[in-house]
């Protein structure tokens, strides 16, 4: 860790007085399930939560899965360096080599593992007294984290080295969450995870099929989703929890990263585009989504296109999109051979396929009845995660029964 020498005599570098604070986070749901631990312990010592920009202190949680998504990082840190006192630099980019080196002087890069990050950027703020307070988030849904690291060893990816080994929560800590965030008023839950279908407590004797059942039968969740999950984990366990528990969002987000065998091995991946596509033919009721890295150095033509073919097939709707760029550290840290224009433009024919099969799943749902959570004024998502345009004046956090009445660009307009 970058943080050095404590100034005051409690081993904070603040004196023992109330700070305010803000919070943000860069990329995936694990990234703002570990901001909101901090969130909240730092409301929890006693401090104050304030609008960036109006704070004494802002935390910064960032994110290194590309390069863009590094250099975003740099820039939240640096704007935020200019209208705080002190800033934290934490995640995944705070914990890659030199990534945030060379910030302002007073941004402090904390290189500590998720586990501990809350602990030490509330240690160095200081505690005023055990205020315990709650956290609430601004959001309607909660991410639960549940699993944290990643075992395997995909040649493109730098997570593992930031995020090391797959370990677990135990299954009580977890279902004790769930409970807390539906007591804050939470009404929908997310499980998530860097490698979710790893999870495992073992002396409890759960995996995540069981999690699942018993996450969505906890009093007062209303809707509960998966984060991402691996293809070789989506099995028939797994997808009969997720059928046969009430509360489950037909939604399954499943990273495919190329539909070419011979690009699937150069990333070290561990499935053909075939299992790909076997594992998902049953479930054509689900939103199935998807991750793809566009531009891989061994990417062809002929590969680009058997990617087209498999999001086709398979029946994914939104895409995301990644255009490729070498991480340091990983195996291909060194290889970058498809050119950024030949990236750009495979990047805009996939986001038109995914656009494509975006609006024809819209359209099955015009004149249908779908239960939408509102989580933003005007908008929200439906039961299988599609997005929906209801009445601006709907309240936040509300469940709307809608019908279908027309298809937009931004998703179904309800009537
Ligand atoms: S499964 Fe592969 S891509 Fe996903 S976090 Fe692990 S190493 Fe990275």
């Amino acid at each position: 860790m970058a943080v050095g020498r404590p100034i005051c005599s409690s081993g904070s570098r603040f004196p023992a007085e109330m700070a305010s604070f803000s919070v943000r986070f860069l990329g995936c749901k694990v990234s703002h399930s570990d901001a909101h631990a901090v969130r909240e312990r730092l409301i929890a010592d006693g401090h104050e939560e304030r609008s960036a920009g109006a704070a004494d202190v802002a935390v910064v949680n960032t994110c290194c899965v590309t390069q863009e998504a590094v250099s975003k990082s740099r820039q939240a840190a640096s704007r935020a360096a200019r209208t705080h006192g002190r800033v934290y630099v934490t995640g995944c980019a705070a914990n890659l080599g030199q990534a945030m080196a060379g910030l302002p002087e007073n941004v402090l890069v904390v290189a500590r593992p998720s586990e501990e990050i809350a602990g030490t950027v509330a240690g160095d703020v200081g505690a005023i007294g055990c205020i315990q307070a709650d956290a609430r988030l601004d959001r309607v849904r909660a991410f639960v984290k549940v699993q944290d690291g990643c075992s395997f060893s995909c040649n493109f990816c730098v997570i593992p080295l930031v995020r090391g080994a797959s370990r677990s929560r135990r299954a009580g800590t977890v279902l004790a969450e769930i409970r807390k965030r539906v007591s804050q008023g939470h009404r929908e839950i997310v499980l998530t995870g860097i490698n979710l279908g790893c999870y495992r407590d073992r002396d409890a004797g759960y995996a995540l099929a069981r999690l699942v059942r018993e996450a969505g039968a906890v009093q007062g969740v209303e809707r509960l989703r998966l984060s991402s999950i691996e293809i070789n984990h989506v099995n028939d366990e797994l997808v009969s929890a997720l059928r046969e528990t009430p509360a489950a969002a037909g939604h399954l987000h499943v990273p495919l990263q190329s539909g070419d065998d011979d690009v699937l091995r150069a990333m070290g991946r561990r499935y053909t585009s075939a299992t790909y596509l076997r594992r998902l033919a049953g479930l054509a009721d689900f939103n199935l989504t998807a991750d793809v890295i566009v531009g891989f150095p061994t990417e062809n033509e002929r590969a680009f296109e058997r990617t087209l073919d498999v999001v086709r097939q398979a029946g994914i709707t939104k895409v995301h999109v990644f255009p490729y760029s070498p991480r340091p550290g990983t195996v291909t840290a060194s290889e970058d051979t498809v050119s950024p224009q030949v990236k750009k433009e495979r990047s805009a024919r996939l986001r038109a396929v995914s656009r494509d099969a975006c609006l024809a799943r819209w359209r099955e749902k015009l004149g249908r009845e779908d239960v939408v959570l509102v989580d933003r004024p005007g908008r929200g998502y439906g039961e299988d995660y599609s997005p929906w345009l209801v009445d601006p004046d709907a309240p936040v956090g509300r469940f709307l029964r809608v019908r279908g009445a027309d298809v937009t660009e931004d998703g179904i307009r309800a009537a």
